[in-house]
C-alpha cells in the first residue's frame, strides 16, 4: 500500500483561494497521481474525514476553517490524443492551469477554447460548473471526463452527455458531488474552425481592432483585453469572479418585470425562459461600489464581490445575503451564489 504523501496538518489556505480569505484546513495533501488518491482512501483516519477537492481556489468562499482534508490537485500534463475528420482530441490533467492550457492549444494550432481565455482555475474544476464566457461553454468542447470514485476506489470515464452539462451545472454538482475527483479531461476541438462572435461585446472589440477575419489568437487577445478592463485581478483584490448566477425566469415573469422596468437586461433561452443579468439587478438596488466591513461590491462590476483587505468569509457571506434580500424584495427574483461556500 502507498503511504499518504506530503500530509500536512493545520494548513493555511489563504494563498490557495482567490478571495484571499484566511482560513485553515485540519489536514492537507497534494495529489500528484491516482495512487495518491488511493492511499488517502486506504488510510483509516483520512478516509473518514470530510473532503474538499481544491484546484485554483477561484470559485470558493471559505467562511470558516475547514475541519477536514483538502485534496489539492496539482498533477499537470497535456497530450494530443488523436484526430479524426471533425475533431482534434487533447487530454489535460486536472492540475493544469486553465488559461495556460487554452494558450497551449492555440499555440499548437488547435483552436476552439479561445473565448474561455483568462478564466482562472484548473482544468480539473472546469467541468464542475461547466465554465462559460463570451458566448462559449466548456460543454461544447468536452469529449470525456475521467474521475476517481472515492466510494469505490475505481477510476471511471463519462462522455459529455453523461456529464449532464447545463448553465453553471453538471452531474459533478449532484450525484457525483463529494464522490468524484476529476483526474483529467479529454477535449474535442474542431478541425474546421469558425470564430464565435455571438457575444456582442466581443464582436465589437474585434471590429474596433479592424479585424474582419480574426485568427483564434486574435479572438483570445480580444477576450483577454475585455476581461482585463472589466474584471478585478485577484492578485490585486481578492474575488471569485461573478458571485451570483444569472437567474432564469419564465417569459411571463420577465414580461411583468419589463413592464415595470423597461431597461431590464434579459436574454432569451432556447426553452422559452429568460436569463436576467444579475449584475443589472444588483446595480439597480444601489449596491455597486458599496461595502459592509471589509467586504465590498466591485466599482465596475456589481456581480463581483471583493475582499477589500482582511475580510472574513462570514463578512462576504453577510454582504451576499443582504444583496439577495434586496433583489428579492425589489424584483421578486432569487439570486443564487456561483462559488462553493464552505
Ligand atoms: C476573476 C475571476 C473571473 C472568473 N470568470 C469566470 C468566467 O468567466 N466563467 C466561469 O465559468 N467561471 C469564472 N470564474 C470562476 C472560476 O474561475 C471557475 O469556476 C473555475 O473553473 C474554478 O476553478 P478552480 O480550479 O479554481 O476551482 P476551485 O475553486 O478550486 O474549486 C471549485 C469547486 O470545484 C471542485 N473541484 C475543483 N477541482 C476538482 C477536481 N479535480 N475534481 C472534483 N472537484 C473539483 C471544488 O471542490 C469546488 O467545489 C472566475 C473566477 C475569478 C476569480
Amino acid at each position: 500500500m502507498n503511504a499518504v504523501p506530503d500530509l500536512k496538518l493545520d494548513f493555511p489556505l489563504r494563498d490557495l483561494n482567490t478571495f484571499g480569505i484566511a482560513a485553515r484546513a485540519k489536514a492537507y495533501v497534494r495529489i500528484r497521481s491516482v495512487e495518491d488518491l488511493k492511499a488517502v482512501r486506504a488510510d483509516p483516519t483520512l478516509s473518514g474525514m470530510p473532503r474538499l477537492v481544491l484546484g485554483g481556489g477561484s470559485n470558493l468562499l471559505l467562511t470558516r476553517d475547514f475541519d477536514g482534508l483538502v485534496l489539492h490537485m496539482t498533477r499537470t500534463g497535456i497530450t494530443i490524443a488523436g484526430e479524426d475528420e471533425t475533431y482534434r482530441y487533447v487530454t489535460a490533467l486536472a492540475g493544469e492551469n486553465w488559461h495556460s492550457f487554452v494558450q497551449w492549444t492555440l499555440a499548437q494550432g488547435c483552436p476552439g477554447l479561445e473565448n474561455l481565455s483568462l478564466i482562472p482555475g484548473t482544468v480539473g474544476a472546469s467541468p464542475i460548473q461547466n465554465i462559460g464566457a463570451y458566448g462559449s461553454e466548456l460543454a461544447d468542447y468536452v469529449d470525456a471526463v475521467t474521475a476517481f470514485d472515492f466510494s469505490t476506489g475505481d477510476t471511471f470515464t463519462l462522455d459529455a452527455s453523461a456529464c449532464r452539462f447545463a448553465y453553471r451545472d453538471s452531474v459533478f454538482k449532484h450525484e457525483l458531488r463529494d464522490r468524484a475527483v476529476i483526474c483529467s479531461v479529454r477535449f474535442r476541438l474542431p478541425t474546421q474552425w469558425q470564430p464565435n462572435l455571438r457575444y456582442a461585446e466581443l464582436a465589437a472589440e474585434i471590429s474596433a481592432q479592424g479585424l474582419s477575419e480574426p485568427t483564434p489568437q486574435q479572438v483570445s487577445e480580444a477576450v483577454i483585453a475585455i476581461r482585463r478592463r472589466k474584471l478585478p485581478d485577484p492578485a490585486q483584490i481578492g474575488n471569485a469572479g461573478s458571485f451570483f448566477k444569472n437567474p432564469v425566469v419564465s417569459a411571463a415573469q420577465r414580461d411583468a418585470l419589463l413592464s415595470r422596468y423597461p431597461a431590464l437586461v434579459s436574454y432569451p433561452q432556447s426553452d422559452g425562459n429568460y436569463k436576467l443579468a444579475a449584475g443589472w439587478l444588483i446595480d439597480q438596488c444601489g449596491w455597486k461600489g458599496r461595502s459592509m466591513g471589509q467586504a465590498g461590491v466591485h466599482e465596475k462590476q456589481a456581480l463581483v464581490l471583493v475582499n477589500r483587505g482582511g475580510a472574513t468569509g462570514a463578512e462576504v457571506l453577510a454582504l451576499a445575503r443582504r444583496i439577495v434580500d434586496d433583489v428579492q424584495q425589489r424584483f421578486g427574483v432569487t439570486l443564487e451564489p456561483e462559488p462553493v461556500v464552505i
